[in-house]
């Protein structure tokens, strides 16, 4: 199953606001399982129809040394496009934006 971003904060209200609408009446102690089971079905109907925020996963990198450019100067590779950078530095490679703090984990 694909991953679908959403507003984690906002679907817990909205489930609160959900809840709230529940009266006493709707659960009695025979059918207590069958209303948490109904409960349950709601909220996971409401995760799905919930929007989908718009999202990138930070892809994770790291410069990776020795290398030698064009004009005989030492440079780094990032790891995930193999962009050649002549410093290090940075904490985000410039080609795919890969954030640089893989190294040492
Ligand atoms: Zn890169």
């Amino acid at each position: 199953m694909k991953v679908r971003p959403i507003d984690a904060n906002l679907f817990a209200k909205s489930l609160e606001i959900e809840a709230r609408s529940v009266g006493v009446s709707w659960v009695c102690d025979r059918h207590e399982a069958a209303a948490i089971r109904a409960a349950f079905n709601v909220a996971a109907t409401k995760a799905r129809q919930f929007p989908t925020l718009d999202y990138a996963p930070v892809v994770h990198g790291e410069w990776i040394e020795p290398c030698i450019n064009k004009y005989g100067h030492p440079c780094h590779h990032c790891s995930k496009c193999g962009f050649k950078a002549s410093q290090k530095d940075r904490n985000f490679c410039p080609n795919c934006g890969a954030k640089m703090d893989k190294e040492g984990q």
